[in-house]
């Protein structure tokens, strides 16, 4: 994809690149005062959803066409970029209409081709710089093919954001990150920028500064931040929402290594790592060699694959011995369930051969 490098004329080409704002405008008051406080703070691209996508009806869906006159408004008054979420060909005309400077597809949109290809039809001849979140579901392909959608209608300021993966159990996050997947988008697209959005990632305001380090620590262009004037009181996403203070005070703990840097000593534990791997594909090569022999046995004793009380005693051996080798029990009980289903599949395919 040929790509112009510059999203917006006179927004800084370093690292991090910052959108932030609310998660919905709610009313001009609280627009108004949220993107004053973060122009003060030198923020140059304000975000409102004013459009809102809800999982359930009944949610607060959006002021709708009335609060683009609230961003004219935050353009006249602090010179600001303002952008906004997109998700029908009418959305875009409105935006257009009322000069708004970048535009985004959310999570829900971009999932479905038929709504990005309407999108990528409205847009087609305008040159306008536009962000394409991740779809719902971790599903690369998609992701990039909505690009190419979008691409092909003409536009070549594009960018993306990661806000996360939906999933069945939640834990710590309200998206999972799956690092992999941008990271992987970086290596098939490297000219592309990549946007973090930690608020929609974590769900909770707590984790916006660690997802935001991991973000740079892995070379991402930029971050997408929702900031209330009084994020209690928001009237979407409050919990994870903060103030424009937090937010100077999160950005300025923000560590911005140089990614091209490479020292000798990165070299040499680089070596290492590599040696490690290759110990651990030989290690895991020779135990399904031995899972493969133990089907064998199985199925010349009719013995079923499965045995779970065996499973069971392996996986809490190991989780055990994980705190004292310092690492994260859940971590090694994940590995051993990968290695354990690959054997098992490995075993079955030796039975009912
Ligand atoms: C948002 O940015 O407020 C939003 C709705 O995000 P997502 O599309 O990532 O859920
Ligand atoms: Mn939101």
């Amino acid at each position: 994809m040929e790509l112009e490098s510059i999203l917006l004329p006179g927004v800084e080409a370093q690292r991090p690149l910052i959108i932030a704002g609310p998660c919905s405008a709610e009313t001009p008051e609280q627009v108004l005062d949220t993107a004053k406080q973060l122009a003060g703070k030198g923020i140059k691209i304000f975000r409102a959803g004013i459009w809102k996508p809800r999982t359930k009806p009944g949610g607060f869906e959006g002021v709708g066409v009335e609060g683009l006159s609230w961003l004219k408004q935050v353009k006249k008054e602090t010179g600001m970029y303002v952008a906004t979420e997109v998700a029908t060909p009418q959305h875009v005309y409105e935006c257009l209409k009322a000069g708004i400077d970048m535009l985004w597809v959310g999570a829900r949109t971009t999932a479905n081709p038929f709504a990005v290809q309407e999108i990528a039809d409205a847009l087609k001849g305008v040159d306008i710089p536009i962000l394409l979140k991740n779809p719902v579901n971790p599903d690369l392909e998609l992701w990039i093919g909505e690009l190419e959608r979008i691409y092909n209608a003409g536009l070549k300021r594009l960018g993306v954001i990661h806000r996360g993966f939906s999933s069945y159990d939640k834990k710590l996050y309200r998206n999972l990150p799956q690092w992999h997947i941008p990271i992987e988008l970086r290596r098939r697209i490297p000219n592309l920028p990549i946007i973090c959005d930690p608020s929609h990632i974590g769900g909770k305001r707590e984790l916006i500064a660690s997802i935001s380090q991991q973000a740079m620590d892995l070379g991402f262009d930029g971050l997408i931040v929702e900031s209330h004037c009084n994020p209690d009181a928001a009237w979407s996403d409050a919990s994870q929402q903060i103030t424009p203070e937090v937010l100077e005070y999160i950005l300025g703990l923000l560590v911005i290594r140089n990614e091209k840097q490479s020292t000798e000593s990165l070299s040499e534990l680089r070596k290492q790592i590599d040696e490690c791997d290759n110990s651990l594909m030989e290690i895991l090569a020779k135990r399904m060699r031995v899972a493969r022999e133990i089907g064998l046995f199985k199925k010349e004793h009719n013995m079923t694959v499965l045995q779970a009380g065996r499973y069971n005693e392996i996986l809490d051996k190991y989780a055990e011995q994980a705190i004292q080798c310092e690492l994260e029990p859940e971590f090694i009980k994940k590995v051993f369930e990968a290695i354990h289903e690959e054997s098992v599949r490995q075993q079955v395919e030796i039975i009912n051969k």
